[in-house]
């Protein structure tokens, strides 16, 4: 029988092998280190450090306790879009609840979700932001949806380190949890969730195509395109479903450019 103590059946290494976290600009490497430490003790194992400020760095290695085996294997990247473009579900954690235009989850919703996805087997990231400022706006917009720790409003804001701990355990428990249910199946290529790169190749030419029908009418686009990939996010589209959007977008670019007559 699988018991939390007794080794991973083989379901479980697969799965958590999709998992990634991924720190951006993180300003202390103590906190480097002791986010390896917290995702190890959880059986994970994948960190992805972008930009990070200081780094590589001894301070990092001390904190990992034990865990520099995981620090050794992290990856670094220049951008947060390089970190999660393989993936088909990103969650950005942030120490501000509903400031941002993104569905938001809590710990518990989003390590259920994430675990979903990676056991049908898409790339996950929870991302993470600087311990001073957080996520950018613009970080928070390649995220799929948010995740908020419900802590005391009045001081809302975690350690990085500590945050990273509280959503490893609930991918742990999330995880744990898949070993007693039957894995699900993976679905068909084309229904798998659309890749973050494919989603960000739509959302630029649905830019494109709004400029091209002159949907702005002079106003700046920012907010109709925020709520827009709000929108298509929280639909969960499939490879298939991509395709088909880009190809009535492709139409409509055609008729834009037919409309316009040849050019001068
Ligand atoms: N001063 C920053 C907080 C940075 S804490 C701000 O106001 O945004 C560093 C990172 O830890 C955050 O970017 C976030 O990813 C995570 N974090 C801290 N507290 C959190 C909370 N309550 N819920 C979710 N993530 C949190």
């Amino acid at each position: 029988m699988n018991t939390p103590d007794s080794p991973l059946i083989p379901s479980f290494a697969p799965v958590a092998a999709r998992l990634r976290i991924v720190l951006v600009g993180t300003q202390h490497p103590g906190n480097i280190g002791a986010a390896a430490r917290a995702l190890k003790t959880m059986g994970l194992s994948r960190l992805v450090l972008v930009a990070p400020e200081d780094y590589p760095a001894e301070e990092a290695f001390r904190r990992a306790a034990g865990a520099d085996d995981l620090l050794g294997d992290a990856q670094v990247v220049a951008t947060l879009a390089d970190a999660v473009s393989d993936c088909h579900f990103v969650m950005g954690c942030t120490a501000r609840s509903r400031r941002v235009a993104l569905e938001e989850h809590a710990p518990r919703q989003a390590g259920e979700r994430a675990v979903h996805a990676a056991a049908q087997g898409g790339e996950v990231a929870l991302v993470f932001g600087r311990e001073r400022t957080g996520l950018t706006n613009e970080e928070l917009q390649l995220c799929h949806a948010a995740v908020h720790i419900p802590a005391n409003p009045d001081y809302s804001s975690l350690n990085l380190a500590a945050a990273v701990q509280v959503l490893a355990y609930e991918l742990r428990l999330a995880l744990l949890a898949l070993q007693q249910a039957p894995v699900p199946e993976a679905p068909h290529p084309d229904e798998a969730p659309a890749s973050h790169e494919h989603l960000e190749g739509f959302f630029a030419q649905l830019g494109d195509t709004l400029d091209a029908i002159d949907f702005h009418k002079g106003r700046t686009p920012d907010s109709a395109m925020r709520k827009l990939r709000r929108l298509y996010l929280r639909a969960n589209l499939n490879e298939q479903e991509v395709r088909l959007l880009r190809g009535i977008l492709a139409d409509a670019q055609r008729m834009a450019r037919l409309a316009r007559g040849p050019a001068a």
